[in-house]
């Protein structure tokens, strides 16, 4: 959705294609954040509301994560799935190896997921992709202790710029938003960057909705 309208008591939203949805009593608004922050700034609702939320909502920081995916022609002997770097101290947070998932990749092979922490992912975004590879490629080496894993035969990745809130949002602009019909919902709510974090908000915001019928 790119914007969100009120007219009268009713929401309308116009999707990227121009096409309008609506009108609905009430409002799940549900992306991350900084998107969600985003259409507050630019939505055509005229009250204070809306400022209030898109300034609230902006301030939530996030965990950035890039992530190196790394196909090998043979298969690493190691007696572990993942490791993960519980300080989050190092470079990488996390590495895990896919061959562990029955069905994934042929007896023969290795692929690993090397996600980077979050100074690194940072720091390393915008730089060329090639290089992050092999980088993530250098450290797996290191600290599997194994030569071979600098250089795979095939690569992917992908990055997150907004990954992992790392605070809960001040509720209140949120609640104040509830008597309008708009509710908010997601693992930025309870700042918690968990699936069931996420469940458990959107849950009791259900719940809510259905008490203010
Ligand atoms: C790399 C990584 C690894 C993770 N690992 C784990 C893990 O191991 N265990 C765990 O519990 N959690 C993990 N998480 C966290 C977990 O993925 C999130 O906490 C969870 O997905 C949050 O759910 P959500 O519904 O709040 O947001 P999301 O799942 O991000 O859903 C938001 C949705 O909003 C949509 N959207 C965005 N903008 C708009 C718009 N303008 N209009 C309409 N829709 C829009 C998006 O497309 C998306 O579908 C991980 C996250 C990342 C990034």
């Amino acid at each position: 959705m790119e914007t969100i309208h009120r007219d009268d008591d009713a929401w309308r939203l116009t999707d990227r294609d121009g096409e309008q949805w609506g009108p609905f009593d009430q409002l799940l608004v549900s992306p991350p954040a900084p998107q969600t922050a985003a259409l507050w700034a630019a939505a055509d609702w005229d009250d204070p509301r809306r400022a209030a939320l898109a300034e609230t909502v902006e301030d939530v920081r996030y965990r950035t994560v890039w992530t190196a995916v790394l196909r090998y022609d043979f298969r690493l002997d190691v007696p572990y799935y993942a490791l993960v770097d519980v300080e989050k101290e190092h470079p990488v947070g996390w590495i895990s190896r896919e061959e562990c998932k029955a069905g994934h990749v042929p007896d023969d092979e290795t692929v690993l997921i090397v996600q980077a922490g979050g100074e690194w992912s940072t720091d390393n975004y915008d730089r060329d992709p090639a290089t992050n590879v092999a980088s993530l490629a250098d450290h797996a080496a290191d600290i599997v202790g194994d030569d071979r894993l600098r250089d795979p035969t095939w690569t992917d990745h992908q990055g997150w710029r907004y990954a992992l809130p790392q605070e809960a949002v001040d509720t209140e602009p949120l609640t104040a938003a509830e008597d309008a019909g708009v509710y908010h919902l997601g693992d930025w709510v309870p700042g918690e960057a968990r699936l069931h974090a996420a469940l458990r908000d959107g849950l009791e915001t259900g719940e809510r909705l259905v008490e203010s019928l």
